[in-house]
């Protein structure tokens, strides 16, 4: 089988991963790979410089495959914001009611059709031997006009999707799952990796 370290240390994190990744991959987090000391500035202009910085600095520390992830929500209306800002749009430890409500006030006023996002999700493959590579993984959607269920977790109750006629905070977890942006990413990095395997 197959491990991955992600360079993160958040245990729900890679136990969504884990999960999405099925039976055939293993992946622990930085911490229970012994670089749990290593803190990253999340400072690139893009997801991608972003999930590349991340995954390179603990494959380095580690010398072993590692996996990370950069995610975040584009709106056209703010032209692409909060994008790599999404975690801190209302400050540096804002809270997902605060990055919420702020998000509300910018579309005050924006009618529903003007109000298209998407969730963006890039994962960077980076190993000891060759060039890291990135899978990148996109949701469609609406900025609600007001919060609706409470399901999920950060702008999930703000998410519209439209196939399914709900926000992302009254979804089903599995059926988010089966829909998210990080799904699609990681698949893309599945599909990779079964190739790979198969020209070996
Ligand atoms: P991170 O880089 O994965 O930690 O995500 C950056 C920010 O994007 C998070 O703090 C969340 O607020 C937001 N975000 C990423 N993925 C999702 C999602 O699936 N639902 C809701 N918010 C998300």
């Amino acid at each position: 089988m197959k491990t991955f370290v992600l360079a993160s240390k958040n245990e729900h994190k890679a136990k969504e991963i884990q999960e999405i990744l099925g039976a055939g991959f293993r992946v622990i987090t930085q911490t229970e790979a012994g670089a749990g000391d290593i803190d990253i500035i999340e400072d690139g202009d893009t997801f991608e410089a972003n999930a590349v910085k991340k995954a390179e600095i603990i494959m380095r520390a580690l010398n072993r495959p590692v996996i990370a992830d950069d995610s975040g929500l584009c709106v056209d209306y703010l032209g692409g914001s909060p994008g790599v800002y999404t975690a801190r749009y209302a400050g540096e430890n804002a809270t997902d009611q605060e990055n919420i409500d702020k998000l509300l006030g910018a579309l005050d006023g924006v009618p529903f059709s003007e109000r298209t996002a998407r969730f963006v999700c890039v994962i960077a493959l980076a190993l000891p031997e060759g060039k890291t590579k990135t899978f990148r993984g996109e949701c469609n959607g609406f900025i609600n006009l007001c919060p609706n269920g409470d399901g999920g977790f950060g702008y999930d109750p703000i998410f519209y999707v439209e196939s399914f006629g709900m926000t992302m905070g009254r979804l089903e977890p599995h059926i988010k799952n089966s829909i998210s942006h990080r799904h699609a990413a990681l698949s893309k990095l599945v599909e990779y990796l079964r190739k790979e395997e198969m020209q070996r």
